[in-house]
Parts: C-alpha cells; sequence; structure tokens
C-alpha cells in the first residue's frame, strides 16, 4: 500500500490550482513527508474569494432542491472513495484506521452527515397573516462563506460546515489546517465535476491565510473551529467588515461519576470518552471528577483497563489509539506531563515518554492532582488525564464551573433524577448522561463561555449562514 500520497491540488473556480510553495505534510507516526500541501498566496485567495462571489447570485438563485440534489452527490463520491480517502487520512492524521471511531468512520460521516443536511429545508415562516396585512419571515444566504477548519477532526468539522453553507445558498472557501490538509483538498478534487465552478473552493497554506480571510473584505462570514486563542483573533479582524462569525473553539470537560455509579460499567465509555482520537477531541474527557466512595474502585479499574489498549502507527490494524498529530501538540502534552511531575504528582498509568521515532505519548492517568495545577485547568489536548476526588455535589458542580471553557461535560450514575439535576446546573453547550459524544446532524452543538459563539448542525446550524429577512405587506 502506497505511503507517499500523490500531489493534491487547490480547486479554485473548478480548476486545479498548484503552487510552487509548498509545505511538507507530516505522517506523525513515521516522522516522515507524506505528501505536500499547496501554499496559496494573497493573490489566490484573492481569486478564490472574487470567483466565490461571482459565482454567488446564480447560486443563491437555485431552488433549495437543486443545491440538496447536489450535495447528495458528494455524499456519493467520497462514498465512493471512502478507501482512498481513508488511506490518506490516517497517513496524515495519524488516526488508527480501524479503531471505533478511526479513520473509515470519519470518513463514512462526512458522506452521512452531507446526506442528512441535504434534507433540511430552510423554511418560510407566516408571522402574521389577517385581512389587512401579511408578514413573512424569510432567509437569504450571506453571501462567500469562508470555512476555516483544525485538524482533529478534520473532515467531518469540514463537511458539517461544508454542508450547512452550501445548502442555504452560500458559496464558500475551505482552509484545512496546515497539518492535515490532503484528505480535504482531494474531497475538492473529486467535487469539482459537481458544483458549478466557484461554488465550492479549497485552499490550503499557512496559519497567514486563515488571517487573510477574516481580514478580506468580500468573505461575509467565517465559520471557524480551533483553538480559543486563534478564535479571539478571528473575532478582531472579523470586525473590519462585520463579518458574521460561527466560532467553535477548546474546552476543558468535566465528566462527573456519582456515588451509585457502577464502576464496571462504566469505565470503558468513560475512558473512551477520554482517550479517543488520542484525547483529541474537543469534547474530550479532560478533568474526571469521581466521588469518594468508588474513588479506589473506579481508578483502579480504570487503569487497569488503559494498560489493555494498544498505541501505535495508525495503519497497523489492530492500534486502538494512535500518535498525537503534530510535533506542536506532542511537545505541549509532554511539558504537561513534565510539569505534573515537577509538582510530584501521582501518576499511576503512563507518563513516560519514549525517545522514539513518531509523536507517541503513552497513556497518562494522574491521581488526585491539586485543582490549580496545569494539567487540570489547561486544555490538554493529547492523552494525560486527571482523576480527581470529590465528596460534594454543590462542590463538584462548582468545580467543573470554575473554567472561562464551557463546552460540554457528562454525568455517570443510576439515579437520572439527580443526574439531571447535575446536568442542568453544568455552564456547558452539550451534556451527555451515561453516555458521550453522541453527535448527529440534528443536534445543535456550540459552547458557552469562552468555547464558542453561535451553534453548528440542526436547523439552527444552517441558520448561521442566512440573512433574516422580514416582508411586510399590507394588503388592500
Ligand atoms: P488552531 O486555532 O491552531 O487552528 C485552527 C485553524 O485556524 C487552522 O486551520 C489554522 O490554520 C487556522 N488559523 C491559525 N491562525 C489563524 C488566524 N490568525 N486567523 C485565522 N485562522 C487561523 O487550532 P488547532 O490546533 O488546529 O485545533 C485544536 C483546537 O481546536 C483545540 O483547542 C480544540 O478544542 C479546538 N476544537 C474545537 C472544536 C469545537 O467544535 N468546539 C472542534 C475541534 C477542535
Amino acid at each position: 500500500m502506497p505511503t507517499i500520497i500523490k500531489q493534491t491540488s487547490m480547486t479554485i473556480n473548478g480548476e486545479k490550482v498548484n503552487t510552487e510553495k509548498t509545505l511538507p505534510v507530516i505522517n506523525p507516526a513515521k516522522e516522515t513527508e507524506v505528501g505536500v500541501s499547496p501554499v496559496a498566496s494573497r493573490d489566490d485567495l484573492n481569486k478564490v474569494v472574487f470567483a466565490a462571489r461571482t459565482a454567488f447570485p446564480k447560486w443563491a438563485a437555485l431552488s433549495m432542491e437543486k443545491r440538496a440534489e447536489m450535495l447528495e452527490k458528494l455524499a456519493d463520491v467520497i462514498a465512493k472513495n471512502r478507501e482512498e480517502l481513508a488511506r490518506i487520512f490516517t497517513l496524515e492524521m495519524g488516526r488508527p484506521i480501524n479503531a471505533a471511531f478511526g479513520s473509515y468512520t470519519e470518513i463514512d460521516h462526512a458522506a452521512s452527515w452531507c446526506r442528512a443536511v441535504s434534507n433540511y429545508r430552510v423554511p418560510r415562516e407566516v408571522i402574521e397573516d389577517t385581512e389587512k396585512h401579511r408578514v413573512e419571515r424569510i432567509r437569504t444566504p450571506l453571501g462567500v462563506a469562508g470555512l476555516i477548519v483544525p485538524w482533529n477532526f478534520p473532515v467531518m468539522l469540514a463537511m458539517w460546515k461544508i454542508s450547512s453553507a452550501l445548502l442555504s445558498g452560500n458559496t464558500i472557501v475551505v482552509k484545512p489546517s496546515p497539518y492535515t490538509p490532503l484528505t480535504t483538498l482531494r474531497i475538492g478534487e473529486i467535487a469539482r465535476e459537481i458544483f458549478p465552478r466557484g461554488v465550492f473552493n479549497v485552499v490550503a497554506g499557512t496559519n497567514e491565510l486563515g488571517q487573510w480571510m477574516t481580514e478580506h473584505p468580500d468573505i461575509d462570514k467565517i465559520s471557524f473551529t480551533g483553538s480559543t486563542a486563534t478564535g479571539k483573533k478571528v473575532m478582531k479582524s472579523a470586525a473590519n467588515n462585520l463579518k458574521r462569525v460561527s466560532l467553535e473553539l477548546g474546552g476543558n470537560d468535566a465528566a462527573i461519576v456519582l456515588e451509585d455509579a457502577d464502576p464496571k460499567e462504566i469505565v470503558e465509555p468513560l475512558f473512551w470518552s477520554a482517550f479517543s482520537n488520542t484525547a483529541q477531541v474537543c469534547v474530550a474527557t479532560k478533568r474526571l471528577y469521581v466521588h469518594e466512595k468508588i474513588y479506589d474502585e473506579f481508578l483502579d479499574s480504570f487503569v487497569q483497563y488503559a494498560k489493555k489498549i494498544p498505541v501505535g502507527d495508525g495503519m497497523e490494524p489492530t492500534t486502538m489509539i494512535g500518535p498525537v498529530q503534530n510535533k506542536m501538540q506532542y511537545e505541549k502534552v509532554k511539558d504537561l506531563i513534565n510539569d505534573a511531575k515537577r509538582t510530584g504528582a501521582n501518576i499511576v498509568c503512563g507518563g513516560n515518554v519514549e525517545d522514539k521515532t513518531g509523536y507517541f505519548i503513552p497513556i497518562t492517568i494522574i491521581d488526585n492532582p491539586p485543582e490549580n495545577s496545569r494539567v487540570v485547568t489547561e486544555e490538554a489536548f493529547g492523552p494525560v488525564l486527571p482523576v480527581i476526588k470529590y465528596s460534594d455535589y454543590e462542590e463538584v458542580i462548582k468545580k467543573a464551573n470554575d473554567t472561562s471553557y464551557g463546552l460540554a461535560g457528562t454525568v455517570w450514575g443510576r439515579d437520572l433524577e439527580l443526574a439531571r439535576t447535575v446536568a442542568e446546573k453544568l455552564e456547558t453547550g452539550t451534556v451527555w448522561i451515561n453516555e458521550f459524544q453522541v453527535m448527529g446532524p440534528q443536534y445543535p452543538f456550540g459552547g458557552h463561555k469562552q468555547s464558542g459563539v453561535g451553534v453548528e448542525n440542526s436547523l439552527d446550524g444552517i441558520l448561521e449562514y442566512t440573512n433574516s429577512k422580514v416582508i411586510m405587506l399590507k394588503k388592500k
């Protein structure tokens, strides 16, 4: 099976565009170059925005049924090219190809998400209809949408944005992360025949390209997923022309295990809620609070389970956890582990990062670190997890909420009444009870506090790509 990906090109105005300048894309399991990414210049960006702007009126004027048909075709070509896309995905991203939420699943989700969104229709609402007066609210597309995507779920998150933006009548410029551009560029290539020229554009480059997009006067909306620090920059520069922004940002999600939870039942789902995708999930469990009555029993089973999980190269069919996706993140997670060691933390699993090829960090679990330690207060975004003992529900809710983030959280226990009460008190956009990371095109997803602005998915998410317009008619 080839481990080098052929040159992938940008899609601008329906055409293949390569750049002289390129960036290496690194396989995180081997630290070898698997392909190169084009690097768009400012001039390329101006061209792509011009193409998207020119294509906009005709695209917006098409019926929603016609646009939905093309989205269905997009879902079909993604499904048809599943093997190739999953392979590119694992090589550039590191995610195990076969794991429960592995590369095949990411590609399958992208296709099914696109198909599901194509079934939505933006409603025309009649607010008032009397003998004398009729008031309707319609929705109009915004124009050119810039879609900026991170490296942890590069295809699925791109597809959330692509499908909603296109269905509601916007033309798009997609920008993947410089760490994981290849699968998205390839989707741009295989989608060229489907959409009219200028409707579906994919560009790639450095972080600077993202910055230029947020400043560009002819982009009307930025839908951004990434870190809170970058999200703040996006909001600032989007102010230039008062672009609409949707921001899906970082989190430091708490899981709260109630005293009546059965450790045997919850160890496995809780493990995956924290470590799936090498813990590089915005809604991963990043702080795990366990009631003192079951703390020791739980921690023991949790660590035993963790020790059995194979970590390795994602191309190996038995691997369940891959490497950290990139060197920057690898260094950041190592630094958090070293900080925990320096401050005397009790590391009960992992903790020793071997000096070997690949950005591999062992599953690391820390027993009851202080609430103000970095491993508790910072978003690790890598396989290191603090497990913290608590005794009082009000106190644990206060601790869980004592963060500037507010993305999601989970509650685990048999007393569903109590679990619901705790869930309602968490200051987050989503709370799962006795399950985790259940996502769907029908569920609105977004963060509170500094975890985001606006929502994605569901009709609410689609409407974020539209203007509200009220038409009032005085009847005779
Ligand atoms: P990042 O903020 O570094 O980069 C995200 C994207 O923004 C990339 O495409 C990058 O090239 C681009 N970018 C960088 N600088 C920019 C700038 N100044 N202006 C515009 N664009 C710019 O984030 P990351 O490291 O790729 O992703 C990890 C982060 O994303 C984590 O914090 C994670 O929690 C968060 N995330 C959030 C969600 C969510 O839905 N809330 C989902 C996935 C990841």
